[in-house]
């Protein structure tokens, strides 16, 4: 169901470990890993394992991985204690958005007050 991966992408080379990073959560479908640049006290990605390039390119068949990947997110960030506090999920597709890994991944930050609207 997922493109070929390039060999040389960063985030499915972080999943298969040839790339290290600080793993939070792990399982046959997902990998989660704190983000190398945070932007919040809580930051971290969560990744299918499964390659797609950007939202754009998940079939709509995958509806139960994205939705796995939302109660993921919503279970560590409890474990990481902002589930009460607050947390925002954020999916950048594509170049409006500012997605620079072109391997889908959504980013889960909290542990501070998130300004809105975004920049
Ligand atoms: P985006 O701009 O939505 O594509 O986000 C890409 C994110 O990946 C940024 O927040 C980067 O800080 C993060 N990132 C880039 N390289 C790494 C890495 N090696 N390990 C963890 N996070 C990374
Ligand atoms: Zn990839």
């Amino acid at each position: 169901m997922s493109a070929p991966a390039p060999a040389d992408c960063l985030f499915c080379r972080i999943v298969r470990g040839e790339i290290p990073a600080k793993v939070v959560f792990e399982d046959e479908r997902l990998f989660a890993f704190e983000d190398v640049r945070p932007m919040a006290p809580v930051h971290f990605l969560i990744v299918p394992k499964a390659h797609f390039a950007s939202l754009n390119e998940v079939p709509e068949g995958a509806g139960a991985l994205l939705g796995e990947i939302l109660f993921r997110a919503r279970e560590i960030a409890r474990k990481k204690g902002i589930g009460g506090t607050g947390y925002r999920i954020v999916l950048n597709t594509a170049g409006d958005a500012g997605q620079t890994v072109f391997h889908i991944h959504f980013h889960i930050l909290g542990g501070r007050h998130l300004e809105w609207p975004p920049g």
